[in-house]
């Protein structure tokens, strides 16, 4: 099985260098934009597992049990960094994890309804507390207005960078960034793996509900 983290020594300058310099990359877009990050292979077939497992994995990528669990790995990169560094999949298949910039930003909501959640671009002493959805007085302004994850795809990452100028620091708090990355790939990886071995993938049949129209007598 491929290993992605590797153990980089942190007192090296020509270490670290060599790490970030010879790191995997990978569009973060597609590949006639520019923009490249630190990214991970993550194709089953180059990740060095037996077949068996190998075609079980192809199978668990039609379900949605799968995508869940694997974004919820991603969701917890992305809140330690703050959404400042993020960590999703790109490529035509969706095969390689990239490391992408963002922020959070704030939604603009400015309050909210207790009753019934809808939130309001308006605060309640402009407009009063009446919720225009459910009537009830029971909108409150926002202590802390939300923010939501905003995610910049065209922005690449350390493209042409002459390390050289870096300091010690900057160097090894990128070094530090992009080993989480790698080790994410690996959580990844033997998640993928363990529920492979847990789980089998069966077919099942669902009914999905459509609307039409149908006339009805009139009550009499
Ligand atoms: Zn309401």
């Amino acid at each position: 099985m491929r290993i992605f983290s590797e153990p980089v020594d942190l007192r090296s300058r020509k270490e670290m260098t060599n790490f970030l310099q010879d790191h995997f990359r990978y569009p973060t877009m597609n590949s006639w934009n520019r923009a490249t990050s630190y990214a991970c292979n993550l194709k089953i077939h180059r990740l060095g597992l037996e077949s068996e497992i190998e075609a079980k994995l192809y199978d668990m990528l039609g379900t949605q049990e799968f995508y869940c669990l694997r974004q919820d790995a991603l969701d917890l990169f992305n809140e330690m960094h703050d959404y400042r560094w993020q960590a999703a999949f790109n490529g035509r298949s969706g095969g390689y994890l990239v490391l992408y910039q963002g922020e959070l930003r704030p939604t603009g909501h400015l309050s909210y309804c207790t009753c019934c959640g809808q939130r309001n671009f308006r605060s309640i002493t402009e407009t009063g507390n009446v919720c225009g959805v459910c009537r009830k007085p029971a909108r409150v302004d926002f202590k802390v207005p939300p923010k939501q994850p905003i995610t910049f795809p065209g922005r690449g990452t350390d493209m042409d960078e002459d390390y050289e100028e870096w300091s010690l620091s900057e160097l090894r708090e990128r070094v530090k960034l992009v080993q989480e990355l790698d080790s994410l790939a690996d959580d990844l990886v033997s998640q993928a793996i363990r529920m492979a071995n847990e789980y089998d993938v069966v077919e099942e049949e669902y009914f999905v509900p459509q609307t039409r129209h149908v006339l009805v007598a009139k009550e009499t």
